[in-house]
Parts: C-alpha cells; sequence; structure tokens
C-alpha cells in the first residue's frame, strides 16, 4: 500500500514536468505531421515526382564530406588568422634529386632559391604531384615561397612600407592576412622567373598558363586571379597556388571564382542548412566570421 501512494505521490510530482516537455516538443511535432500530410498526398497524385531538397539537406555543390574545414580557411584582411596560428602537420620541403632516368628520387620539388620552405603536409604531397605532373607535360616549376609565421609576414609588411613611404601598395599582405601563414598557399614561378621581382607578366608564360589549367586536378586554386582583384584587395598574380582539396578546387576553377567568393557562398549555404534544420554538428567547423570589416 505504502509503494502506491509513493508512486502516486511521484507521478503527481512529475506531471508538470512531462506537461513542459510535451508543450517544448509541441512546435516540432506539428511540423512533422504537417510534414507527413504533404508528402502523402504527393505521393498519391505524383509518386514518381521527389526533387524539393528535404528540411537538413546539403544542397551546395560540394559535399561536405568532400571538404576539409582546415583547406578551405580564408585568410585576408577581413579574416585575420590568429598570430599563433601555425598550420599542422607543417613539413619541411625535400629539394628534388633525380634518378639516371629523370625521375624524382627523394619526393622533392625545384627549389627557386636555397633556403627552408615548409608546407602543411598534405599540400605539401600535392604540389610534388603537380610538379611532377607539370613536369611530364613538359614544364619545370620552382618554389619560391611557402609557409611564412606570422612574425615573417610582420617584418615583411613592415619593410616593404618603409621602402613605400609608409603606403600600403597591395603587394605585401599584413600580418594575420597573408595566404602564407596557412601553410596551403606557396609561390610557384618558371625558370626564367626565379631571381626576377614578380609581376602580373608572368602570367603569359607556359608554365603559369599550365598551373592555370592543371591546379584544381591537384587541389589547388589561382588564389588572386586577375579578374578578381577588387574582390581579393590583392593584385593579380599567377604564382600563387593554393591548396584546398580537389573537389572544392574543381568547384572553384571551374566557376572562375576566387576564395572570397567561394567563402561567401559556402558561408551562406551554412546559414540556409542551418535555418532548414540541418545538423549543426555538421557544419560547425565550416564557420567562419569577419575579425573585421
Ligand atoms: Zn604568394
Amino acid at each position: 500500500m505504502k509503494r502506491v501512494i509513493c508512486f502516486l505521490l511521484s507521478m503527481m510530482l512529475l506531471l508538470p514536468v512531462f506537461a513542459l516537455a510535451e508543450a517544448e516538443e509541441e512546435e516540432v511535432e506539428i511540423g512533422e505531421i504537417i510534414d507527413a500530410e504533404v508528402s502523402a498526398e504527393e505521393s498519391e497524385e505524383e509518386p514518381e515526382e521527389e526533387t524539393a531538397p528535404k528540411a537538413g539537406e546539403w544542397t551546395f555543390p560540394v559535399a561536405l564530406e568532400d571538404m576539409d574545414p582546415t583547406f578551405v580557411v580564408l585568410a585576408n584582411k577581413h579574416y585575420k588568422l590568429d598570430s599563433k596560428f601555425v598550420p599542422k602537420p607543417l613539413v619541411k620541403m625535400k629539394q628534388r634529386k633525380a634518378n639516371k632516368d629523370g625521375s624524382n628520387k627523394n619526393g622533392g620539388v625545384l627549389f627557386a632559391k636555397g633556403g627552408t620552405y615548409k608546407l602543411q603536409e598534405t599540400c605539401a604531397e600535392a604540389l610534388v604531384a603537380m610538379s611532377e605532373g607539370a613536369r611530364a607535360d613538359g614544364y619545370n616549376l620552382y618554389l619560391k615561397s611557402a609557409y611564412r609565421s606570422y612574425q615573417t609576414q610582420k617584418t615583411m609588411y613592415n619593410n616593404r612600407l618603409k621602402k613605400n613611404k609608409g603606403k600600403d601598395d597591395g603587394w605585401v599582405s599584413q600580418p594575420g592576412s597573408s595566404d602564407h601563414q596557412t601553410g596551403l598557399g606557396c609561390d610557384v614561378v618558371p625558370k626564367s622567373w626565379r631571381d626576377k621581382a614578380m609581376n602580373g607578366k608572368m602570367g603569359k608564360e607556359p608554365e603559369c598558363i599550365w598551373m592555370a589549367e592543371h591546379c584544381q586536378e591537384y587541389g589547388f586554386i589561382l588564389r588572386y586571379p586577375s579578374d578578381k582583384e577588387e574582390i581579393t584587395e590583392i593584385n593579380y598574380e599567377p604564382w600563387h597556388m593554393r591548396y584546398v582539396g580537389i573537389p572544392a578546387a574543381t568547384y572553384i576553377m571551374e566557376n572562375g571564382l576566387c576564395l572570397e567568393e567561394f567563402t561567401e557562398q559556402l558561408q551562406q549555404a551554412i546559414q540556409d542548412y542551418l535555418a532548414a534544420g540541418g545538423d549543426r554538428a555538421k557544419v560547425e567547423k565550416f564557420i567562419q566570421n569577419p575579425t573585421e570589416k
């Protein structure tokens, strides 16, 4: 008897809790019922047609599973990287050594000048593959610049300002806004430009034409295209390759986009996906907000 009373008492105490929970679920339930009714009607009338995206469906042309959030990161004046940001894993590039038949002996790339070049590991591997691909087509690509730390960029920027009477001419990025700090950006030049000051004329070289045509096959994009200077706020750089992964690179290059435009589209797609009830956990790592306007 005591047990029954206890049970009844606890049920009375719990009732308001159940009521609350039900009230919270009400909206969802109504939505589900409406959805079920609509789909039932649709399936009666037109059973063959079902093209409308379902709630929470990812409709962006590049699948989420085909992108790595760390590879599509945007670094520019408005999306600055933290001064402590260092890409991982960062690897040292090897200078290419050839076997007797000319094939790659050590998994290296040609260096434009002496020194140390570091890149994020996946990007480094892609650069070796791209260089070998170019070589097979008769072109030699030389790595001239790779990962730059925040501090190195800061020194470079200040030096440029001094040289240019304090005016930012768009040739050297502000610290935190350089694509080179991502470890996914690198400057690749033809043999004749190894020691020359770089400018847009390099784009006419067959090596640069080859890169513009084939880079996406290796996961690279042209980071600063000639027709996007107003958007990137960086002068045309036919030598600056940026790794984003093959699916994203293919989409970007085939649609003539720059990374800023891609980021805008991707962020919009994320907002639309979330607004339609998509799973936040699936997109959270891709969300990027401007650090300043
Ligand atoms: Zn560069």
